[in-house]
């Protein structure tokens, strides 16, 4: 059994959720939470280093993600029980804790790709992709970023879709698309020409001119499979392009949730880092006793722990104002960079209690350490999210 593995009962509460947040779901939902949790210790926990380390993505578990029925929960074509935000962001959570890469995996295909089609496409579109990618048999990436355009996509798009008839010629580049190398289908946004408005494609694996290379050397996520895409000329049908996305606004439809969607992985790589130091304190001595023991030892834990369970309450909040159709795109934005800074102060505490073995793949925070620093950047910036909430709180904008 790998040392950092917690064993899952029905009543089990994790340490980390002490304010037991996980109470709030319905009972289907804390089932298939448990379900997840269970899939996680059982079949993820025990590669998730030796992956990383390798950065190689595990491919071979897509069919048991995809079994757990947590793929697609947002959309009726591929959901498999009734469920709500709170329980979405809450199998964040149980991914995360254990394994970032493999949450990032999940919340491309599911969040960002399906996420796209839930929103942006026809029905024709959504019954034809939704409800293989919910099964796993169709995986999905989701391209925006460029090599010039980062936090600036919404002005700055280069790629380019130009309509010829009933087909659209695409040209750009595309950088850090998570998934791309291996993705069944990538989501690639550009600029029509014709009316300056960014419109998405539905780019198939094998269409001739769509090339990826995996992103080499990485020291964060290194488990998903980040990529350069090179567009030269690739042809989408019409029939590809998403009906109901007509600019940058429609897109930014689809950020939102997947904006909150990161701030509850957030929690989920705080929580693991966070238990990984708890049991690792009351494990090693110094001095002659466990180092648990120690008082700057323990302010540390309960500063963790505080910053985790405050975290999560910005999480379920922003949860249930989604679930009521309130939330709004600076809720999203706050969640998103108060629970990443959050994540980082955490990340960084836990390694601390473990000294020079904080640093070291085997003892359970090393990874999650190096991770959280993508997952601060990466769908907005800090910075970026917190322009928005000035934004909000000032009617100026501060980033243009
Ligand atoms: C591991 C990983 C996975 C990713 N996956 C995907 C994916 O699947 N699909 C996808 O489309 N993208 C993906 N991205 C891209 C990600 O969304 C971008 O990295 C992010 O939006 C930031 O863009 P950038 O890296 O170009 O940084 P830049 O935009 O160049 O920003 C650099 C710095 O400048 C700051 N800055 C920029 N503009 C302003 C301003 N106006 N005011 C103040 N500060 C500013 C930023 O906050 C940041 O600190 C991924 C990135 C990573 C690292």
């Amino acid at each position: 059994m790998h040392p950092n593995h917690i064993p899952t009962g029905r009543s089990n509460l994790l340490e980390g959720d002490f304010y037991a947040f996980q109470d709030l779901l319905a009972p289907e939902e804390r089932e298939a939470a448990l379900r997840l949790r269970d899939f996680m210790e059982r079949e993820v926990r025990p590669i998730a280093d030796d992956y990383w380390d390798r950065a190689e993505f595990p491919h071979h578990l897509i069919p048991g993600i995809a079994a757990t029925g947590v793929l697609g929960t947002a959309w009726p074509e591929s959901r498999r029980f009734p469920n709500s935000a709170l329980f979405r962001g809450w199998a964040a959570v149980e991914i995360a804790r254990v394994d970032a890469s493999f949450a990032t995996f999940v919340g491309v295909t599911s969040g960002l790709a399906m996420g796209a089609i839930g929103v942006g496409g026809s029905d024709e579109q959504r019954a034809a992709w939704l409800p293989p990618m919910g099964r796993g048999e169709v995986v999905g990436a989701f391209g925006l970023t460029e090599p010039l355009a980062g936090s600036d996509t919404a002005r700055g798009l280069r790629t380019t879709a130009v309509r010829r008839g009933d087909t659209w010629i695409l040209d750009g580049a595309k950088r850090w698309i998570g998934n791309a190398t291996f993705a069944d289908i990538t989501l690639i946004w550009a600029k029509d020409i014709d009316d300056g408005q960014v419109k998405g494609f539905i780019v198939r694996k094998d269409t001739p001119g769509f090339k990826t290379e995996k992103i080499e050397r990485k020291q964060s996520l290194r488990g998903v499979q980040n990529a350069d895409i090179t567009l030269t000329g690739v042809e989408v049908p019409e029939a590809d392009r998403l009906q109901r996305i007509d600019s940058f606004k429609d897109l930014a439809g689809v950020l939102g949730p997947t904006r909150v969607g990161v701030a509850w992985e957030a929690m989920g790589i705080a929580l693991g880092a966070h238990e990984a130091a708890v049991r690792y304190a009351a494990e090693r001595e110094q001095f002659g006793r466990p180092i648990a023991s120690f008082q700057l030892v323990q302010q540390k834990l309960a500063e963790n722990l505080a910053d985790v369970t405050a975290g999560l309450a910005v999480c379920v909040r922003a949860a249930q104002l989604e679930d009521a159709g309130k939330r709004r795109d600076e809720h999203a934005a706050m969640a998103k960079a108060f629970c990443t800074s959050r994540m980082r102060t955490v990340v960084a505490r836990a390694r601390a209690v473990l000294g020079g073995n904080g640093i070291q793949l085997d003892h359970g925070v090393a990874r999650y350490f190096a991770d959280a620093e993508a997952v601060y950047s990466y769908e907005g910036t800090y910075d970026m999210n917190t322009l928005i909430v000035g934004r909000a709180i000032t009617g100026r904008q501060a980033f243009v």
